[in-house]
Protein backbone atom coordinates (compact mmCIF):
# COMPACT_ATOMS: atom_id res chain seq x y z
CA UNK A 1 0.00 0.00 0.00
CA UNK A 2 1.39 3.43 -0.78
CA UNK A 3 0.77 6.45 1.75
CA UNK A 4 0.25 10.01 0.82
CA UNK A 5 1.27 11.70 4.14
CA UNK A 6 0.75 15.21 3.58
CA UNK A 7 -2.76 16.52 1.22
CA UNK A 8 -5.21 18.80 1.12
CA UNK A 9 -8.15 16.81 -0.17
CA UNK A 10 -10.72 19.84 1.33
CA UNK A 11 -8.99 22.38 -0.67
CA UNK A 12 -9.52 19.85 -3.82
CA UNK A 13 -13.06 19.31 -6.32
CA UNK A 14 -14.25 16.37 -6.30
CA UNK A 15 -13.26 14.46 -3.63
CA UNK A 16 -14.71 11.40 -4.17
CA UNK A 17 -13.54 10.40 -7.50
CA UNK A 18 -10.21 11.37 -6.49
CA UNK A 19 -10.41 9.01 -3.52
CA UNK A 20 -11.59 6.68 -6.12
CA UNK A 21 -8.43 7.11 -8.46
CA UNK A 22 -6.07 6.73 -5.03
CA UNK A 23 -7.61 3.87 -4.56
CA UNK A 24 -7.44 2.50 -7.79
CA UNK A 25 -3.63 3.46 -7.42
CA UNK A 26 -3.08 1.03 -3.95
CA UNK A 27 -2.99 4.22 -2.42
CA UNK A 28 -3.88 3.00 1.53
CA UNK A 29 -3.75 5.93 3.44
CA UNK A 30 -4.17 10.05 2.95
CA UNK A 31 -2.79 11.46 5.87
CA UNK A 32 -5.14 15.32 5.38
CA UNK A 33 -3.79 17.91 6.72
CA UNK A 34 -5.98 21.11 8.21
CA UNK A 35 -5.19 24.42 7.86
CA UNK A 36 -7.80 26.55 9.54
CA UNK A 37 -10.86 25.90 11.77
CA UNK A 38 -13.02 25.11 8.64
CA UNK A 39 -10.66 22.73 7.17
CA UNK A 40 -9.98 21.04 10.00
CA UNK A 41 -13.65 20.64 10.66
CA UNK A 42 -13.64 19.16 6.85
CA UNK A 43 -10.90 16.82 7.38
CA UNK A 44 -12.41 15.17 10.38
CA UNK A 45 -15.51 14.74 8.36
CA UNK A 46 -13.48 13.36 5.21
CA UNK A 47 -12.04 11.12 7.98
CA UNK A 48 -15.07 9.58 9.35
CA UNK A 49 -16.72 9.02 5.27
CA UNK A 50 -13.62 7.59 3.92
CA UNK A 51 -11.30 4.98 5.76
CA UNK A 52 -8.67 5.53 3.71
CA UNK A 53 -8.43 9.42 4.63
CA UNK A 54 -6.66 9.77 8.26
CA UNK A 55 -6.63 13.16 10.10
CA UNK A 56 -4.19 15.45 11.24
CA UNK A 57 -5.37 18.71 12.86
CA UNK A 58 -3.52 22.38 12.79
CA UNK A 59 -3.22 25.96 11.57
CA UNK A 60 -1.11 26.89 8.73
CA UNK A 61 1.15 30.19 10.29
CA UNK A 62 -0.78 32.39 8.18
CA UNK A 63 -3.75 30.93 8.87
CA UNK A 64 -2.74 31.42 12.58
CA UNK A 65 -2.71 35.46 11.96
CA UNK A 66 -5.67 35.82 11.48
CA UNK A 67 -6.84 34.01 14.98
CA UNK A 68 -7.63 35.82 18.30
CA UNK A 69 -5.49 33.77 21.12
CA UNK A 70 -9.39 32.81 22.14
CA UNK A 71 -10.15 31.45 18.52
CA UNK A 72 -6.59 29.73 18.70
CA UNK A 73 -7.47 28.44 22.28
CA UNK A 74 -10.78 27.12 21.20
CA UNK A 75 -9.15 24.91 18.48
CA UNK A 76 -6.93 23.70 20.75
CA UNK A 77 -9.71 22.21 22.42
CA UNK A 78 -11.59 21.35 19.52
CA UNK A 79 -8.29 19.27 19.06
CA UNK A 80 -8.34 18.13 22.31
CA UNK A 81 -11.93 16.45 22.50
CA UNK A 82 -11.46 15.13 18.95
CA UNK A 83 -7.73 13.43 20.47
CA UNK A 84 -9.39 9.73 19.45
CA UNK A 85 -9.70 10.86 15.67
CA UNK A 86 -6.80 12.73 15.50
CA UNK A 87 -3.97 11.34 13.62
CA UNK A 88 -1.25 13.87 13.88
CA UNK A 89 -0.94 17.99 14.82
CA UNK A 90 -0.61 19.75 11.47
CA UNK A 91 -0.27 21.41 9.54
CA UNK A 92 1.58 23.73 12.05
CA UNK A 93 4.90 25.50 11.70
CA UNK A 94 6.74 29.14 10.83
CA UNK A 95 7.30 30.91 7.25
CA UNK A 96 9.18 33.56 6.25
CA UNK A 97 8.26 33.50 2.72
CA UNK A 98 5.15 34.89 3.18
CA UNK A 99 5.04 36.45 6.89
CA UNK A 100 8.32 38.90 7.51
CA UNK A 101 8.43 38.38 11.29
CA UNK A 102 8.51 34.85 13.43
CA UNK A 103 6.50 37.11 16.58
CA UNK A 104 3.00 35.79 16.26
CA UNK A 105 3.53 32.51 14.46
CA UNK A 106 6.20 31.00 16.90
CA UNK A 107 3.60 31.46 19.84
CA UNK A 108 1.10 30.05 17.78
CA UNK A 109 3.41 26.76 16.80
CA UNK A 110 4.86 26.38 20.72
CA UNK A 111 0.89 26.34 21.30
CA UNK A 112 0.55 23.05 18.89
CA UNK A 113 3.65 21.96 20.33
CA UNK A 114 3.01 21.63 23.62
CA UNK A 115 -0.43 20.11 22.30
CA UNK A 116 1.67 17.66 19.98
CA UNK A 117 3.35 16.53 23.25
CA UNK A 118 0.49 16.70 25.53
CA UNK A 119 -1.45 14.18 23.10
CA UNK A 120 1.65 12.06 22.17
CA UNK A 121 1.18 12.82 18.53
CA UNK A 122 3.38 13.57 15.73
CA UNK A 123 3.79 17.12 14.13
CA UNK A 124 3.50 17.90 10.79
CA UNK A 125 5.95 20.78 10.20
CA UNK A 126 5.66 23.49 7.37
CA UNK A 127 8.98 25.44 7.57
CA UNK A 128 9.16 27.73 4.76
CA UNK A 129 11.84 30.11 4.99
CA UNK A 130 12.15 29.79 8.28
CA UNK A 131 13.80 26.27 8.41
CA UNK A 132 16.92 27.26 11.17
CA UNK A 133 14.39 28.56 13.42
CA UNK A 134 11.96 25.65 13.34
CA UNK A 135 14.57 23.23 13.72
CA UNK A 136 16.06 25.03 16.29
CA UNK A 137 12.17 25.51 18.07
CA UNK A 138 11.63 21.57 17.60
CA UNK A 139 15.04 20.96 19.41
CA UNK A 140 14.56 23.36 22.06
CA UNK A 141 11.16 21.87 22.89
CA UNK A 142 12.81 18.17 23.15
CA UNK A 143 10.38 17.06 20.13
CA UNK A 144 10.40 13.42 19.20
CA UNK A 145 7.63 12.82 16.70
CA UNK A 146 8.24 15.32 13.81
CA UNK A 147 7.74 14.73 10.13
CA UNK A 148 9.29 18.08 8.27
CA UNK A 149 7.47 18.69 5.35
CA UNK A 150 8.09 19.58 2.13
CA UNK A 151 12.01 20.64 3.32
CA UNK A 152 13.73 23.36 1.75
CA UNK A 153 16.32 23.67 4.04
CA UNK A 154 20.45 23.29 3.52
CA UNK A 155 22.39 20.03 4.23
CA UNK A 156 23.33 20.85 7.19
CA UNK A 157 19.95 20.82 8.78
CA UNK A 158 18.96 17.83 6.87
CA UNK A 159 21.87 16.18 8.69
CA UNK A 160 20.27 17.51 12.10
CA UNK A 161 16.87 16.43 11.08
CA UNK A 162 18.07 13.12 10.38
CA UNK A 163 20.24 13.03 13.60
CA UNK A 164 17.20 14.14 15.61
CA UNK A 165 15.49 11.13 13.94
CA UNK A 166 13.10 12.79 12.65
CA UNK A 167 11.04 12.17 9.39
CA UNK A 168 11.26 14.26 5.98
CA UNK A 169 8.07 14.06 3.97
CA UNK A 170 9.32 14.20 0.04
CA UNK A 171 6.88 15.92 -2.48
CA UNK A 172 6.52 14.45 -6.49
CA UNK A 173 8.45 17.13 -7.50
CA UNK A 174 11.27 15.17 -6.15
CA UNK A 175 10.77 13.48 -9.86
CA UNK A 176 12.74 16.26 -11.04
CA UNK A 177 14.17 18.37 -8.21
CA UNK A 178 17.89 18.14 -7.13
CA UNK A 179 17.33 19.58 -3.81
CA UNK A 180 15.10 16.76 -3.23
CA UNK A 181 17.00 13.69 -4.62
CA UNK A 182 20.12 15.00 -2.66
CA UNK A 183 17.36 14.45 0.69
CA UNK A 184 16.30 11.18 -0.29
CA UNK A 185 20.37 10.13 -0.70
CA UNK A 186 21.73 11.16 2.88
CA UNK A 187 18.18 10.19 4.57
CA UNK A 188 17.67 6.88 5.49
CA UNK A 189 14.81 5.00 4.44
CA UNK A 190 13.82 4.75 7.84
CA UNK A 191 13.40 8.33 8.01
CA UNK A 192 11.25 9.03 4.81
CA UNK A 193 7.45 9.42 3.78
CA UNK A 194 6.11 10.68 0.65
CA UNK A 195 3.51 13.39 -0.01
CA UNK A 196 1.77 15.22 -2.64
CA UNK A 197 0.70 18.39 -1.00
CA UNK A 198 -2.45 17.65 -2.95
CA UNK A 199 -3.58 20.37 -4.64
CA UNK A 200 -0.22 21.95 -4.89
CA UNK A 201 2.89 20.47 -5.84
CA UNK A 202 1.93 18.48 -9.09
CA UNK A 203 4.33 15.87 -10.31
CA UNK A 204 4.42 17.59 -14.03
CA UNK A 205 3.95 21.02 -13.04
CA UNK A 206 0.01 20.83 -13.49
CA UNK A 207 -3.05 21.87 -11.61
CA UNK A 208 -4.74 19.90 -9.33
CA UNK A 209 -2.47 17.49 -7.76
CA UNK A 210 -4.18 13.97 -5.95
CA UNK A 211 -3.05 11.36 -4.14
CA UNK A 212 -2.72 8.94 -7.05
CA UNK A 213 0.48 10.84 -8.78
CA UNK A 214 1.95 9.50 -4.82
CA UNK A 215 4.02 6.64 -6.74
CA UNK A 216 5.92 9.27 -8.85
CA UNK A 217 7.28 10.20 -5.05
CA UNK A 218 8.16 6.43 -4.64
CA UNK A 219 9.64 5.15 -8.28
CA UNK A 220 12.18 8.29 -7.43
CA UNK A 221 12.73 7.17 -4.19
CA UNK A 222 13.00 3.48 -5.45
CA UNK A 223 15.20 4.73 -7.91
CA UNK A 224 17.88 6.31 -5.91
CA UNK A 225 17.79 3.69 -2.74
CA UNK A 226 18.25 0.99 -5.11
CA UNK A 227 15.15 -1.09 -3.63
CA UNK A 228 12.39 -2.21 -6.06
CA UNK A 229 8.82 -0.67 -5.72
CA UNK A 230 8.24 -3.45 -3.35
CA UNK A 231 10.71 -2.52 -0.94
CA UNK A 232 10.19 1.06 -0.78
CA UNK A 233 6.87 0.77 -0.12
CA UNK A 234 6.92 -1.51 2.55
CA UNK A 235 10.04 0.37 4.26
CA UNK A 236 7.35 3.51 4.18
CA UNK A 237 4.81 1.67 5.42
CA UNK A 238 6.67 0.57 8.45
CA UNK A 239 7.66 4.04 9.15
CA UNK A 240 4.23 4.55 9.38
CA UNK A 241 3.52 1.84 11.72
CA UNK A 242 6.12 2.72 14.00
CA UNK A 243 5.46 6.62 14.19
CA UNK A 244 1.63 6.20 14.26
CA UNK A 245 1.19 2.71 15.93
ZN1 LIG B 1 0.50 21.49 2.99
Amino acid sequence: MLIDIHSHLDMCKDIKKIIDNAKKNNVGIVLNCGVDIKSNKKTLELSENFKEVKAALGIYPADGLKLSESEIGSEIDFIKKNREKVKAIGEVGMDLHHIKLLGKQKEIFEKFIRLAKELNKPLIVHSRKAEEETVKLLERHNCKKVIMHCFSGNKELVKRIIKNKWFLSIPCIVKYSEHFQNIVKIAPIEQLFCETDSPFLHPDKKRNNEPSNIIEAYKKIAEIKSLSMKEAERSIEENYIRLFG
